[in-house]
C-alpha cells in the first residue's frame, strides 16, 4: 500500500464516508431493534406524515443540513441526533483507520501493511456495535441481545480467520489460540460485570447495572482481550462521574421542590460509558500497553503467584 500522504487523505475521506453511511444505517437498528423490528424492511418514513424518505433526502449529513432538520413533505423536526450519530461513526471509522493502517509500523519498504485494513475493519464493526449499544441503552436503559451476541460471535469467529487481528498481548499465531484468547476476553469481561453486579445487588438491595452490560462487557473481552476488557471495566465510571453527579444535582433539586423520585431519577445507563471507555482503550492501547499496562499486568502477574505461595523472581 503506497503511503503517500495525498492517497492516505483521499482514502481518509473516503473511509469516513463509508463511516456516515454505517452511522445511518446505525440510526435505523436503535430506533428499530428495541421494538423487534426489521431493521432492512420497510423502508425509513416520516413518524408524523408517514411519507417514505426518497433516496435524495437519506443521504448521510448533508440531507439534514440541506432540509434544515425538517421532513419535506409535512415539516416535522427530524432531531439533530441522526446527523450526530453519523458523523460520530464517520469520525471513530477514521479513527480506526489511523491507528491501524495510518499509523502502523511500516514494513521494510516503509509501507503500511494490508494487514492494517483487515485491523481497521475489525475495529471499525467494533465501534458501530459499541455506538448502537451505546444509544439504545441511553434511550431505554437496555442492551439488545442482537447487539451484543452478534458482537460476541464476530469479535471471536473473525480472529479463528486472522488469529493476528488483535493487538498485542491478546493477538496469537493459530485458529485455536485466537478462539481461545476470544472466549477467555468474553469470560473474563462477563465474570468481572457479573460479580461486580452481584456483589452491589446485594450491598445496595437493588439492581446495580442490567443483564445487558454483563453480555456487553463479554463483547468487549471478545474483541479486546481479557488485559484491555478489565481496564475499560474499571475506566467506565470515571467517565460517567458528570453524568452522574448531574442527576444527582438534578434529584436533590427535586426533593428540595418536594417531589417524589422515581427510579429513573437515581440511574444512569452504564453501557454508554462501557461503550466509550472502550473505544478509549482500544485508540490507545498501542500506547498504553507498551507505557503502562505491561508493567501493571506483569506486577498483578507476580502478585497472584506469590499470594498462592510460588516463588517468583520477577515478571
Ligand atoms: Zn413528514
Amino acid at each position: 500500500m503506497f503511503v503517500s500522504t495525498p492517497f492516505l487523505v483521499i482514502l481518509a475521506l473516503g473511509v469516513f464516508v463509508m463511516g456516515t453511511v454505517v452511522g445511518s444505517f446505525l440510526n435505523v437498528c436503535i430506533y428499530r431493534i428495541p421494538w423487534q423490528k426489521s431493521v432492512i424492511w420497510p423502508s425509513s418514513r416520516c413518524p408524523r406524515c408517514l411519507g417514505e424518505i426518497a433516496a435524495q433526502d437519506n443521504i448521510p449529513i448533508l440531507s439534514w443540513l440541506s432540509l434544515r432538520g425538517e421532513c419535506r413533505g409535512c415539516g416535522e423536526p427530524i432531531a439533530a441526533r441522526y446527523p450526530m450519530v453519523e458523523a460520530l461513526v464517520g469520525f471513530l471509522f477514521v479513527g480506526a483507520f489511523l491507528i491501524d493502517v495510518v499509523l502502523a509500523p511500516r514494513d521494510t519498504w516503509g509501507q503500511a501493511p494490508m494487514f492494517g485494513l483487515a485491523q481497521a475493519t475489525y475495529h471499525a464493526i467494533f465501534l458501530a456495535l459499541l455506538v448502537a449499544a451505546t444509544f439504545i441503552d441511553y434511550d431505554l436503559m437496555i442492551i439488545p441481545d442482537q447487539i451484543t451476541v452478534t458482537g460476541m460471535i464476530i469479535g471471536i469467529g473473525a480472529a479463528v480467520f486472522w488469529p493476528g487481528l488483535r493487538p498485542e498481548p491478546s493477538h496469537a499465531a493459530t485458529a485455536l489460540s485466537g478462539l481461545g484468547v476470544g472466549l477467555g476476553g468474553m469470560a473474563a469481561g462477563m465474570l468481572i460485570t457479573q460479580g461486580v453486579r452481584g456483589s452491589a445487588s446485594f450491598v445496595f438491595r437493588r439492581e446495580a447495572m442490567g443483564f445487558g452490560d454483563v453480555t456487553l462487557m463479554g463483547m468487549i473481552g471478545a474483541f479486546l482481550g481479557w488485559r484491555a476488557a478489565i481496564i475499560t471495566f474499571f475506566l467506565a465510571p470515571f467517565l460517567g462521574l458528570g453524568h452522574a453527579a448531574w442527576k444527582l444535582v438534578k434529584s436533590i433539586g427535586k426533593r428540595i421542590r418536594g417531589g417524589q423520585l422515581s427510579s429513573s431519577d437515581r440511574e444512569i445507563p452504564f453501557g454508554p460509558y462501557l461503550s466509550m471507555a472502550a473505544a478509549t482503550v482500544l485508540f490507545s492501547w498501542r500506547w498504553l500497553w507498551e507505557g503502562w499496562a505491561r508493567g501493571l499486568f506483569g506486577t498483578l502477574h507476580v502478585l497472584f503467584w506469590w499470594m498462592m505461595g510460588v516463588n517468583v523472581d520477577g515478571p
